[in-house]
């Protein structure tokens, strides 16, 4: 529960999330339900703040604000049996990516390779205005099926869902996947197009990168940079 607590803030200090985002983790013991926080700016998550919700989305505790967006973590966490980790987020670098009409975000460099070759869109536009939220089981379980096997879905002109079997890998995941758009973007993306790695090289690359020894190493050193 400590590293949930401290992915929220890693993540903040890592720019991924902003003022909204949050990061979901399975119950270990029992795994139709997860833990996420109560509605909080990310960087004020701590332990006390973590709450169980069941698989409706819904808070255990009702008498805390829950976060509007708690759904989407319920019905990923259903579909995808292989995940114990979601988090959501708003990472400015991905939002060119998730316009309408952009071209796929592919890995453009080494430790970019990592969220994997295929990214998909979702778009929560058939399901009308709605505030663009994930906030009901028909939008989740509709990202839920565009996100299918991988590690990352982009939601259009809103952000990005990144998923993973730990907290370290998520969220390793989730800021590599943000450095990548950043560089990408620097180098013209996505309006000129940018050479990526090949999708070979790139699933070699995030193969070898996705050790629980490099995922310590990050997970050690950024958390490290939160404490100054
Ligand atoms: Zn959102």
């Amino acid at each position: 529960m400590q590293d949930l607590a401290l992915a929220n803030r890693v993540l903040h200090h890592e720019g991924v999330v902003d003022d909204f985002g949050h990061v979901a983790l399975r119950d270990p013991a029992d795994p139709q339900h997860f833990w996420l926080s109560r509605a909080l700016p990310p960087n004020l998550v701590t332990v006390a703040d973590l709450r169980r919700y069941g698989p409706d989305g819904v808070c255990e505790d009702a008498g805390v604000q829950s976060y509007s967006e708690a759904v989407l973590h319920a019905r990923i966490f259903a579909a995808r049996p292989d995940v114990q980790v979601c988090i959501h987020h708003h990472a400015r670098p991905l939002l060119p990516f998730t316009l309408a009409g952009a071209p796929p975000l592919r890995p453009v460099f080494h430790t970019g390779a990592i969220a994997g070759w295929e990214i998909p869109l979702w778009d929560s536009a058939p399901f009308g205005a709605g505030g663009m939220l994930v906030d009901t089981v028909a939008k989740a379980d509709s990202l839920a099926e565009a996100l299918g096997p991988h590690r990352a879905a982009l939601l259009r002109a809103h952000g990005a869902v990144v998923v993973g079997p730990t907290i370290a890998e998520a969220v390793m995941i989730a800021i590599y996947m943000a450095e990548n758009a950043g560089v990408a973007l620097a180098a013209g993306a996505p309006h000129h197009p940018v050479p990526s790695l090949a999708r070979e090289e790139a699933e070699e690359t995030s193969r070898r990168l996705l050790t629980p020894n490099t995922i310590a190493r990050v997970w050690t050193g950024r958390v490290a940079k939160l404490a100054g």
